[in-house]
């Protein structure tokens, strides 16, 4: 299991970085996100020995679960899944990112939160660039205004967008949606808000990792091409689905 993982890892840097040769790209401006949902936090912590630093969760339960194993490993955790307003709470003790910002209420009731805790917290405004109903995120036409609204919120360090493009067995398919999200990244540079110089674009999961690279991605987020195939009766990709 060890030298699978290991082996695993080496390959999707190897990944990154000929994407990011192929595209002209520096392999600095990329980060990797190990998804670890269903993930062992022994099978975790086998990654972070391997000099890994950041892990994205998708659910409260599961970083509560992991919580004694990883807390002391300085090991950066993001939540990347759906959050329901009374998840926050819990989420919070846990998180420096939330990557899945996808609602005006969500936004209101996390600054609220974090005002009580005087702290703040970095976030990602999911977006749904493939107009899928059965993802989350933000129609790419009200990001903007959006994004105008929650930079109100002093408690929220506004990082990037983030996006699940479409994923498909072809590529022409899946490479709309990525371009998408740094076309909406354009749109905001474009209105020249200030605080909003500088956005990263988080996007590019096992399948389309190369396609994000090109595409301008500053994080992938990898699951499955690391720690395999997550079998629960049935292979849940996108469990990007509510508690
Ligand atoms: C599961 C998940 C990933 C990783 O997907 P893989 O295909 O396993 O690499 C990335 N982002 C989010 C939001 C996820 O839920």
């Amino acid at each position: 299991m060890k030298n699978d993982i290991l082996i695993n890892l080496k390959e999707v840097h190897n990944r990154i970085e000929n994407a990011c040769r192929l595209s002209g790209r520096n392999p600095d401006e990329v980060s990797l996100l190990l998804a670890t949902k269903t993930v062992s936090a022994e099978k975790i912590c086998i990654a972070i020995e391997a000099g890994e630093t950041l892990i994205g969760e998708n659910k409260m339960q599961e970083l509560r679960d992991k919580d004694s194993d990883l807390k002391d490993l300085g090991v950066e955790r993001h939540f990347i899944g759906h959050l329901q307003t009374n998840k926050i709470k819990d989420v919070l003790k846990y998180v420096t990112c939330i990557q899945s910002l996808d609602r005006l209420s969500l936004a209101e009731e996390l600054d609220r939160q974090l005002q009580n805790q005087g702290r703040t917290l970095d976030v990602f405004v999911q977006v749904n660039t493939s107009y899928e109903e059965s993802k989350f995120g933000l129609p790419p036409e009200e990001v903007l205004a959006f994004i105008k609204k929650i930079k109100e919120y002093k408690t929220l360090n506004i990082k990037g967008l983030m996006t699940i493009g479409l994923l498909d067995v072809d590529k022409e398919k899946m490479q709309p949606s990525l371009r998408l999200l740094k076309t909406i990244r354009d749109e905001i540079y474009n209105a020249k808000i200030e605080g909003l110089e500088t956005l990263k674009l988080s996007m590019g999961m096992s399948q389309d990792l190369e396609l994000a690279i090109a595409e301008g991605s500053n994080m992938v987020r990898i699951g499955t091409s690391i720690f395999g195939n997550r079998f629960l009766g049935k292979e849940i990709w996108n469990e990007n689905i509510a508690e």
